[in-house]
């Protein structure tokens, strides 16, 4: 085993307000592990005004996708500048299957995978009422409610098609996102106790011999 296969690649999935950005934060503060979030990177570029930000500027107020190729570059130069993390955060990342398989490759390729796909479940009308709120008090452009009817219905499109690519690799596990943010928190770390155990190395040493038997 290489050492990099010890590091932990955790996907947060779920459709927008699912309450991804909420629990990669608190991962990040309980584990150490680097939170990769697009949207955070996509924000920041519109911000700065850069030449990419104006790019996709409108595309993100509107709701839609910004193209795979950028969302692709973004994550990969985050991994390359990242050597020496304990692991990484995936939220608002893979989007498509494009992306998933971009993704699967990158890592593939630095001798890393995707241990696990965390999905929170939340129902849509929980998520109206929660992107009202947001809306309300953050002001987000693309919290409206035309931008955010594009969004939900681009994640079912598009995103809900990467659970049967996750299932068939057996990575996907699911937490309820209905409960409280302490809760889901709980049912998170809950998965993450459980990956960790089996990566590691004892564990590793003890399947092994269970099977060279
Ligand atoms: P959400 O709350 O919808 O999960 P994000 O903050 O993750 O929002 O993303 C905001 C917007 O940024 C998306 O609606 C989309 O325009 C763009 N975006 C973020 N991540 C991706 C991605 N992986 N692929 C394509 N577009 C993305």
């Amino acid at each position: 085993m290489s050492m990099t296969d010890r590091k932990l690649n955790l996907i947060l999935f779920g459709p927008p307000a699912a309450g991804k950005g909420t629990q990669a934060k608190r991962l990040v503060a309980d584990h150490a592990l680097i939170q990769l979030s697009t949207g955070d990177m996509l924000r920041a570029a519109v911000a700065s005004g850069s030449e990419l930000g104006e790019r996709v500027k409108l595309i993100m107020q509107r709701g839609d996708l910004v193209s795979d190729d950028i969302v692709i570059a973004l994550i990969e130069d985050q991994i390359n500048q990242n050597p020496d993390a304990a692991g990484f955060i995936y939220d608002g990342f893979p989007r498509t299957v494009p992306q998933a398989e971009a993704l699967d490759a990158a890592l593939a390729s630095r001798g890393m995978a995707i241990d696990s796909v965390i999905r929170l479940v939340v129902d849509d009308t929980a998520l109206m009422d929660r992107i009202k709120t947001r809306f309300a008090e953050q002001g987000r452009k693309d919290d409206n409610p035309e931008s955010f009817a594009i969004r939900l219905g681009n994640y079912n499109k598009q995103t809900a098609p990467l659970l049967p690519y996750y299932v068939a690799q057996g990575k996907l596990a699911e937490v309820d996102g209905m409960q409280s943010i302490e809760s889901v928190s709980t049912q998170v770390g809950d998965v993450l106790k459980m990956i960790k155990a089996a990566k590691s190395p004892q564990k590793k040493g003890f399947f092994a011999r269970l099977f060279s038997r």
